[in-house]
């Protein structure tokens, strides 16, 4: 059995699996093992700080913004035109069928308490 270590998270003691050794570096808690690569993901962020910067001008210069994607799918696929102006269609006859209920409306309101005793009398 390898030496007794401390985890740096939890500070409970650990005997290291012997096949991980020395790149055990916590006691193996989920919790202790996400601190520990939130730890490590942060330290390669600083170590690689221009990492993920430029990589959506990148891809804006190679696909075109997500409007201009958009704009040649609906030209590509008619079929999904026709298809989410219907569903749109019937979401607004849903809405204009089910009008939201002004009552509980005033109900929900969070007023002062006199306020409310008002609204509620009249
Ligand atoms: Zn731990």
């Amino acid at each position: 059995m390898l030496p007794r270590r401390r985890c740096p998270f939890c500070r409970h003691w650990y005997h290291p699996h012997p096949r991980l050794n020395r790149r055990q570096q916590t006691c193996g808690r989920t919790e202790c093992r996400r601190q520990q690569k939130q730890k490590s993901n942060q330290q390669w962020r600083a170590e690689n700080p221009d990492y993920f910067r430029g990589a959506y001008a990148r891809q804006k210069e190679k696909y075109g913004t997500r409007a201009d994607y958009m704009r040649l799918y609906r030209q590509q696929h008619p079929d999904y035109v026709r298809r989410n102006a219907v569903s749109v269609q019937k979401w607004r006859q849903k809405l204009r069928q089910e009008p939201v209920s002004h009552t509980s409306f005033d109900l929900n309101l969070t007023v002062g308490p006199e306020k409310t005793s008002k609204q509620l009398s009249q």
